[in-house]
C-alpha cells in the first residue's frame, strides 16, 4: 500500500513527516510547486530521507477546458518537473490529477482524456486519481495512468473507512493508495485530518501484513515483476512491515 499527501502543504512537513519517520514509513508527496516553494529546503530534506516527491502541477488548476496540451505541458507540467528536480527528486515521477480531473481542453471527455494522456505518457511513470477500488497488480500496466485511490478522512475525521479500504486490499491481494490533504491539530473542514486520527491510521498500518512504500517504489516493483525485467532495487527502509515477496528469479531477463 502507499500513503500519499497532496498539494505540498506545510502541515504535512510539520505534522506528517515526523510521525512517518517515527514509524519508519516512507510516503509520496504530490507537491503543487506554488504551495511548496516557500519551504523547498524542508521538502528537499524529506526527499533525501527517502520520501517520494511527486508532481501535482504548478498551480493546481481544476478547470481545464481552456488548456491546449502544449499550454498545459509548458505552464503546469514542465516547470513542476523542474521544481521536483530542485527538491532533489530526480524521478521518474508519478503524477496526481489536480481535483481528480482527468480530461484536458475542449471537446468530448474522450478527446480531453487523450489530450491529457499525450502530456503525461512521455514524462510520468504513473498517475493517480482520487477514487476507485484498490488496484489489481495484474492490470497495473494497462491502468498506470488511472491508478485508483481513496480519501479515507475526506468526509469524517475517523480512521475506520481507511482501515476497511486497506483490509479490502489485503483480502484481494491488491494495492491500496490512501490520499490525505491537511493534517492539523483539529479538523477545520472537508478534507482535513486531525493529527490524532492520522496517527491512529499509521499505527494500525504498521501492524498489518502489508508492504507500505511510496507509489514509485510499488509501481516499479510490480512493473519489473510483470515485464520480467530485472527488479528495481528495493528501497524501503521500513523495518516494521513485511517486504514484498521476492521476484521470480527465473523470469528475469533484459529487454
Ligand atoms: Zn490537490
Amino acid at each position: 500500500m502507499s500513503l500519499t499527501y497532496d498539494d505540498g502543504l506545510n502541515s504535512q512537513l510539520d505534522n506528517v513527516i515526523p510521525d512517518l519517520d517515527a514509524l519508519g514509513l516512507k510516503a509520496t508527496f504530490f507537491l503543487t510547486a506554488e504551495n511548496a516553494e516557500a519551504r523547498l529546503p524542508d521538502w528537499t530534506r524529506a526527499a533525501e530521507e527517502g520520501h517520494e516527491m511527486a508532481d501535482h502541477t504548478v498551480s493546481h488548476p481544476c478547470k481545464l477546458r481552456r488548456y491546449t496540451a502544449a499550454d498545459f505541458l509548458s505552464r503546469e507540467i514542465a516547470p513542476a518537473e523542474g521544481f521536483l528536480a530542485e527538491a532533489h527528486d530526480a524521478g521518474p515521477h508519478t503524477f496526481a490529477y489536480p481535483c481528480g480531473m482527468e480530461a484536458l481542453g475542449p471537446g468530448s471527455q474522450w478527446q480531453g482524456r487523450a489530450r491529457y494522456l499525450a502530456d503525461l505518457k512521455p514524462t510520468f511513470l504513473a498517475a493517480r486519481s482520487v477514487d476507485g477500488s484498490p488496484n489489481d497488480p495484474r492490470r497495473l500496466l494497462k491502468s498506470r495512468f488511472d491508478l485508483h485511490a481513496f480519501e479515507p478522512t475526506y468526509d469524517h475525521d475517523d480512521p475506520r473507512l481507511g482501515f476497511a479500504y486497506v483490509e479490502r486490499a489485503i483480502h484481494a491481494g491488491a494495492w491500496a493508495i490512501l490520499v490525505f490533504h491537511e493534517v492539523l491539530p483539529r479538523r477545520k473542514g472537508e478534507g482535513d485530518t486531525s493529527i490524532a486520527v492520522h496517527r491512529r491510521i499509521l499505527q494500525w498500518l504498521v501492524r498489518q501484513p502489508v508492504w507500505c512504500a511510496p507509489m514509485r517504489n510499488v509501481f516499479q516493483w510490480v512493473e519489473a515483476r510483470e515485464t520480467g525485467a530485472p527488479p528495481a532495487p528495493f528501497q524501503s527502509t521500513q523495518s516494521l512491515s513485511f517486504p514484498p515477496p521476492s521476484a521470480k528469479r527465473g523470469r528475469n531477463r533484459v529487454g
